[in-house]
């Protein structure tokens, strides 16, 4: 009989999605955070259930191979779930994710190495830092909204721990009250710093959930404007008592609305609300994969689905006869019509509403793409969307997906439909993460 404070030593076999690992013990799966697959460990049984249990590690026994020292001295911080393993054998498990998920599905097509980044670090050009009482400034432990006070963050922008230092003076300084996620009481929430990484351009969002008075306003200003770059600085009020980080009121405080950031030469205006790819470099790279397997030679209408403030579209459109994108937040659309005209392309339109009824409608007027992008959210496309666009049969359809998990459903279900899955590419936008993004293309049969 297993129980709690029991000592085993087991062999570590894989991960969950979370990044814990997973061993076997008893014929139930075992669940220790901070262990690699192939190590050996032990560990001391913290709960025990007949059909899973979970340990602490104690020891370990054998370390793997690809296991490397921890660049980080936040061990608490639940934001980098495999940064002890070496990046090349990350970029290998992503690989591995993308593969099992395919098969599980039955699918089986090329897949190619995960594209990877020549320096996975500061990657980052958005930060979004919890505040609570204290003030303590950081980011959650895993599982939980424990805090982890963190200042220097090393997949954040340099940039960020001094926004997060001169935010803390400010609190002090003028006695404003953290926000109290228990009682509701307080004020400030979260700093969110986003910087424009071809532009230099910095935002910084300060979260309340109560307005602080005029003379501590100006006093957040005059400690916030000399910080170098500073391009934009907005109080945004949230006195929501749930989980979103942002409320929807923003107020200018200094500079202005937007900043400026560049994409493979096409520019972009990225707002407190808009939303706006995470990795900047990474994005080039998942572009361009997106673009090859286009394979646009000119003549094409393409559909750039969920497509956000239109970046993917207007990567099309440079290639491409006619673009039309389709998104369901109208901000978003506002920003993508903006954003074709600051890059001159006039031949793209962007349509506002869910994909699912926006693209049945443009298919019932007639409307057909020779090629179609997709990038939905994580739980994939609507049955409905996929079944107009295997009514339309465009000629080729990329799958721009970050969860291995709905792609493969939803190519499982397109390879039934009159599709043939040709390829795929893991490419790695959260390095030191357990996220995959892939690139997948499928031809018409
Ligand atoms: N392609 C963009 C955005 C991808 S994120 C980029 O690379 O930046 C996914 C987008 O899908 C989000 O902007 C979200 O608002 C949007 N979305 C979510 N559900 C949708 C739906 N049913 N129809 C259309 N867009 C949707």
């Amino acid at each position: 009989m297993l129980k709690p404070g029991q000592q085993v030593t087991v062999s570590v076999h894989s991960l969950t999605d979370k990044g814990d690992g997973i061993a076997t013990l008893g014929g139930r799966p075992l669940y220790v955070e901070g262990v690699l697959p192939g190590e050996q460990a032990e560990v001391r049984l913290t709960l025990v259930k007949p059909n899973f249990c979970h340990g602490r590690l104690v020891r370990l026994v054998q370390a793997a191979a690809c296991r490397r020292e921890d660049f980080c001295p936040y061990t608490a911080c639940g934001g980098c779930q495999v940064r002890v393993m070496d990046y090349q054998a990350q970029l290998e498990l992503k690989r591995q994710l993308l593969l099992d998920a395919l098969k599980a599905q039955g699918l089986d097509c090329p897949v190619a190495q995960t594209l990877g980044m020549d320096d996975p670090f500061h990657y980052r050009n958005k930060a979004q830092y919890a505040v609570q009482p204290g003030p303590f400034i950081g980011f959650y432990a895993k599982h939980s909204h424990q805090l982890v006070e963190v200042e220097q963050c090393r997949v954040q922008a340099p940039e960020t721990a001094e926004v997060v230092r001169r935010v803390r003076d400010w609190m002090r300084g003028t006695a404003q009250p953290a926000y109290n996620e228990a009682t509701g009481e307080g004020m400030v929430r979260h700093i969110m710093v986003r910087n424009g990484v071809n532009s230099g351009e910095l935002m910084v969002v300060l979260v309340v959930a109560t307005m602080p008075s005029e003379p501590a306003l100006a006093q957040l200003v005059a400690g916030l404007e000399s910080l170098p770059g500073l391009a934009s600085l907005v109080l945004n009020i949230n006195g929501d008592g749930g989980n979103r980080v942002l409320g929807p009121d923003n107020r200018l405080l200094w500079g202005k609305e937007a900043i400026a950031d560049s994409l493979d030469g096409l520019e972009f205006a990225i707002s407190p609300l808009s939303f706006y790819q995470v990795n900047p470099r990474q994005t080039e790279v998942l572009y361009r994969e997106a673009l090859r397997q286009a394979d646009l030679k000119g003549h094409e209408t393409v559909f750039d689905l969920y497509c956000g403030i239109g970046t993917i579209a207007l990567f099309m459109a440079r290639q491409a006869h006619r673009v039309i994108g389709v998104e369901l937040v109208p901000e978003a659309i506002a920003d993508a019509r903006a954003n074709a005209e600051r890059n001159g392309l006039a031949n793209v339109e962007f349509h506002p509403g869910a994909a699912e009824t926006v693209v049945p409608g443009l298919y019932r007027q007639g409307l057909r793409a020779d090629v179609v992008v997709v990038d939905p959210p994580r739980k994939g496309c609507d049955q409905a969307l996929l079944e107009t666009l295997a009514e339309m049969k465009p000629e080729r359809l990329v799958y721009v997906s970050c969860n291995p998990k709905s792609l493969a459903r939803d190519l499982a279900w397109l390879s039934k439909h009159g599709f043939e899955l040709e390829q795929a590419t893991p490419v790695d936008m959260f390095p030191h993460t357990m996220h995959v993004e892939t690139v997948a293309l499928l031809r018409r049969r």
